[in-house]
């Protein structure tokens, strides 16, 4: 006759509040347990082991323009999980040093494509050239709303000039006194554009590595600027 009392291994110990497991099932050849007091299903040694990979080497490879799923191939884990990953990392990264005050900045933006060539989206940043650091960056379409968010931060830092190229909206937006639009003078922001497009693959000009949703853009152009950034002083 079968016994049907529960045996509670003396080894196992919960994953995640360290109490006693009790033996729960089998899954394929692998005895699955639970926990006696979070009730968690779980097993002794995971032969999955995406937990072992850390971020910075989701992190490292999201920078070298790996996509998602080359990143996948090379760490044997799933496209799955590194979109988890990587959209897991960017929620809680900001900035890492606070905006300085009477600085000069310039803003560009530069056009992709989310999904298909029939939804272009704009990238707009703003940087300052003396710490090569990046202020800001909205995606979404170049109008007088998204170009706000980003003029508006620069004017509330008490910004000494802001560079921009010739397009019409600027005018409306950024104060007469502070705005420049000199021959040449958005050249460090049109080239760290360049390295973008070269870095990383979903924003390369004629390619099918184009991102599938603007979070995913957001997420990667985040990790890309914004992690371990080291700023010039
Ligand atoms: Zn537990």
């Amino acid at each position: 006759m079968r016994c049907w009392c529960i045996k509670t291994s003396p080894n196992m110990l919960c994953h995640f509040c360290n109490n006693a497991c009790v033996r729960k099932g089998w899954s394929k050849n692998t005895q699955k347990y639970r926990c006696k007091t979070c009730f968690k299903y779980q097993r002794e040694q995971y032969v999955y082991s995406s937990r072992l990979i850390t971020d910075q080497q989701i992190i490292q490879l999201t920078k070298e323009g790996c996509g998602i799923r080359s990143t996948g191939r090379i760490l044997n884990i799933s496209p799955t999980t590194v979109i988890k990953r990587i959209l897991k990392i960017a929620t809680h990264l900001t900035r890492s040093s606070p905006i300085l005050f009477g600085q000069t900045y310039q803003v560009d933006e530069l056009f992709t494509y989310i999904g298909n060539k029939n939804n272009r989206v704009c990238v707009a940043d703003s940087l300052n050239p003396k710490t090569r650091e990046v202020i800001d960056i909205v995606l979404g379409r170049r109008n007088k709303s998204n170009l706000k968010k980003i003029i508006s931060t620069l004017v509330l830092s008490d910004a000494k000039q802001i560079t921009t190229d010739k397009l019409n909206i600027y005018k409306e937006l950024v104060p007469k006194e502070l705005h420049s639009t000199k021959h040449r003078g958005i050249n460090h922001i049109e080239r760290q554009n360049l390295n973008l497009r070269t870095h990383l693959k979903r924003l390369n000009r004629r390619t099918i590595c184009f991102s599938k949703s603007i979070r995913m853009l957001d997420a990667v152009l985040r990790i890309y600027f914004w992690f371990g950034a080291k700023t010039i002083l």
